[in-house]
């Protein structure tokens, strides 16, 4: 089995009913095999990154751990887009349900499919206050769990 490690999932939303879109995204990542929920941040609106004329955005991130690895639990990620209406568009275009792995315990991956931690973790500064938000709500880790 592979360790248990924490990952924190941000959630963006800017097109149609975004609260609603987070709530059904928490609700599917409390789903996901082999994962449970540690901490949930509040949410914050943020300005579209990308192209004008874009909706602003709702963000939300959740701590999680899992002992998934990185590839099936990205898997498990892009089912929950497209289960709800994520239409994959232009680069940084308007969306849904946006989920992104901004960090996975503390691997470093720059697959294609899958870079850890993500490019834009430091660059994005609502990101940062969530993580720290998780952090000072989140149990400390179980040595055992390691
Ligand atoms: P985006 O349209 O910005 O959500 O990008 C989706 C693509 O980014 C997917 O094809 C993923 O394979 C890839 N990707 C690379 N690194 C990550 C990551 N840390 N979290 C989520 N998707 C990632």
């Amino acid at each position: 089995m592979n360790p248990r490690e924490r990952v924190y999932v941000a959630i963006g939303s800017n097109l149609g009913d975004r609260e609603a879109m987070l709530a059904r995204a928490r609700e599917g990542l409390g789903r996901i095999p082999l994962t449970r929920i540690l901490a949930v941040s509040s949410i914050e609106e943020t300005e579209p990154v990308g192209p004008e004329g874009q909706g602003r955005y709702l963000n939300q991130m959740v701590l999680l751990d899992t002992t998934l690895d990185p590839g099936r639990f990205l898997k498990a990620l892009q089912k929950l887009e497209d289960e709800n209406g994520r239409t994959r568009g232009e680069r940084w275009g308007p969306r849904t349900l946006d989920l992104d792995i901004v960090r996975y315990g503390t691997r470093r991956l720059r697959d294609p499919d899958l870079k850890l931690p993500h490019p834009e973790m430091l660059n994005r500064d609502w990101w940062q206050r969530e993580m720290d938000e998780l952090d000072r709500l989140a149990p400390p880790a179980d040595p055992d769990d390691a």
